[in-house]
């Protein structure tokens, strides 16, 4: 699939690119849209007081050299005029180079003036251009953006891809700006890191989005997870925590849901609070409230009005969910004051931040589900907003052990369980990736060639693997070093079961137009009726030619394959496609004296006729 790049046009309130054109070398180039929807990092003093300045980004951005390459875009682009793309300069840790097309949204906001419409906006740009990039970038303000990312993570069904939700402290136009840093880490983890999740890239460290609350109103560290370590630190070398990257686990597709529900409120309770104020949060048309109590959830227990109205809200059908005042530590059934929340049906949110508790529930409420069901998911882990896998040492020796290798020491899970992982994998024993995995191991890491354990069990062709490898949260969408995801690894060992399986989980080819098109050809020349059909089932187009407008309909004439021709003829192949210097697939055939073959598009094929 190719990436693609373009002009600037304005639809729907906002400002985007037009995609057509331009194709990435996946083994050396990644791509990246990047959504500007405002915040201090485009912002200017203008009387005195900071907002957010139109079109003014892009121009900064491309006389900026740790921001763009001049030099690379030149001779990349040639003449083109693509006023919108750019290319972040080589740097340490991005294995390729970052293409990114800048989209800037009309108007642009302070975080502070977005809504649920926003987050909606961006979602749907996001489905809209998920298959074109490898990755989005979104530099949003600081005030709500956790908000936004807890709220897009829930939208986000099936995220296969990374979204990094960035912005600054101070203006990007500001020389001592922290907006560059986030900016240019932003893009280095959204084109070369498949971490599916979205994101917070903030203050040298990457952090799930859901897990995450604004601290601190000036320090460059303004964003903490209190309650998750972070996905990545960026210094010298960039390490990624990947046993701790959420990974969605149903063979389905990338989706997004573009519906929250509004009627929700956070309540926080005070020492003198009044039972009246607590009924007047609990008037129609309020549909779900997040309580925010003390400590690990704990309630004043001798205020039985403020318990009643909320016990007489439940039974009305709204949703209460508990969670805490303190940004660390969890809503637990430890004292008798929390215990009375449990008793009257107030759902414990476990140690989900305020932000995340909140969009889950508008989220969840939006949903055509039963009430218990609502509850039961709002109690469940959806994005990775509530548990923590934790590493057992003594179990992954058991496992070493199991797996009869002779290790005298225990170095560093990251060393240890990948390399158990793909023995597992190459084993076929599933009990033991299982328990790995439960140990901290995680099926998408990659080796030193960029392979995860996924792509083995692709060519290998082991079907009932890569469907378990997939309902673990293997990621179909992993670069190796030569650009091949595990969709190309089956695709080149023909396993057809297994391609329509990655397709069903949203995998995709990845290749220029033009490239495929010589991968055809060669099949085709070959009599390679398989692999035709592999890239078919692939989702790739029979008729593409290659960059000397030859068809794979062309080579199968060529070299006389009739099973390719009438297979090639039954999938609309035209027989009067002109190659580059204007001869057709009958005439290749007529040259070589295979005119006969032409008479097959003469006679009405049926699918019969070719045997697959
Ligand atoms: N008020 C700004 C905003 O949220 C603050 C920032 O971006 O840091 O857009």
């Amino acid at each position: 699939m190719n990436g693609s790049l373009g002009q600037h046009d304005t639809r729907n309130g906002r400002r985007r690119s037009s995609v057509d054109g331009i194709g990435f070398n996946p083994k050396s180039e990644c791509s990246v849209l990047v959504i500007y929807s405002g915040g201090t990092i485009g912002m200017a003093s203008k009387n005195g007081a900071l907002e957010p300045k139109p079109n003014a980004l892009g121009d900064y951005i491309r006389r900026c050299p740790f921001l763009h390459d001049e030099e690379y875009y030149k001779r990349r682009f040639g003449g083109r005029n693509e006023s919108s793309v750019f290319v972040l300069p080589v740097t340490k840790g991005a294995q390729r180079r970052v293409i990114y097309t800048l989209e800037e949204y009309e108007p642009l906001l302070d975080s502070c003036n977005m809504n649920s419409d926003q987050w909606i906006l961006i979602a749907e740009n996001i489905k809209n251009s998920y298959k074109s990039y490898d990755g989005f970038v979104i530099l949003h303000g600081t005030d709500t953006l956790a908000y936004s990312a807890s709220a897009l993570s829930f939208m986000f069904e099936n995220l296969g891809k990374p979204v990094v939700l960035t912005g600054s402290q101070l203006s990007l136009f500001e020389p001592r700006s922290d907006g560059k840093d986030n900016f240019i880490e932003s893009l280095v983890i959204a084109g070369n890191y498949p971490i599916p999740e979205v994101t917070i890239c903030f203050g040298r460290k990457l952090l799930r989005g859901n897990r995450t609350t604004k601290m601190d109103a000036e320090g460059f560290s303004a964003f903490k997870s209190p309650n998750a370590t972070p996905l990545a630190t960026f210094g010298s070398l960039i390490e990624v925590k990947y046993h701790e990257i959420f990974r969605p686990t149903k063979i389905e597709e990338f989706k997004v849901h573009p519906i929250l529900n509004s009627n929700v409120a956070l309540l926080r309770i005070f020492p003198s609070i009044t039972a009246q104020t607590v009924r007047a949060f609990l008037q129609s048309p309020i549909e779900g409230i997040v309580l925010q109590t003390y400590g690990s959830g704990n309630f004043p227990s001798n205020r039985l009005d403020i318990l009643e109205a909320i016990e007489n809200a439940i039974k009305q059908g709204i949703i209460v969910l508990n969670c805490s005042q303190c940004t660390r530590g969890s809503v637990t059934n430890d004292y008798q004051t929390g215990q009375v929340l449990s008793k009257i049906g107030v759902i414990a949110g476990g140690n989900m931040t305020p932000e995340a508790s909140l969009t889950k529930l508008s989220y969840v409420l939006a949903k055509d589900w039963s009430i218990e069901k609502k509850k039961e998911m709002l109690q469940g882990n959806l994005r990775g907003e509530l548990t923590v896998t934790k590493i057992d040492t003594k179990q992954i020796i058991k496992l070493m052990s199991m797996q009869k290798l002779k290790l005298d020491q225990f170095t560093a899970s990251k060393v240890i369980i990948p390399a158990l992982l793909f023995d597992a994998v190459d084993k076929e024993n599933t009990d033991c990736i299982d328990q790995l995995i439960k140990n901290g191991g995680d099926l998408s890491q990659p080796n030193l060639d960029s392979r995860t354990p996924l792509h083995i069990a692709c060519c290998k062709g082991k079907e009932k693997l890569v469907k378990f490898m997939l309902e673990k949260g293997a990621s179909v969408h992993s670069k190796d070093r030569y650009g091949h995801t595990p969709l190309t690894d089956a695709v080149l060992n023909d396993h057809h079961e297994i391609i329509t399986m990655l397709v069903n989980c949203g995998a995709h080819l990845l290749m220029d137009k033009e490239l495929l098109g010589e991968k055809l050809c060669e099949a085709a020349s070959h009599g390679d009726l398989m692999r035709l059909n592999s890239y078919k089932i692939a989702g790739g187009d029979l008729r593409q030619p290659d960059h000397s407008g030859r068809t794979a309909l062309h080579m199968a004439m060529l070299h006389g394959h009739e099973e390719c021709v009438r297979y090639l003829a039954q999938e609309g192949c035209d027989r009067t496609a002109k190659d580059i210097m204007g001869l057709t697939p009958e005439d290749y055939a007529a040259r070589v004296g295979y005119q006969d073959l032409a008479a097959l598009f003469d006679r009405n094929l049926t699918a019969t006729d070719v045997d697959m």
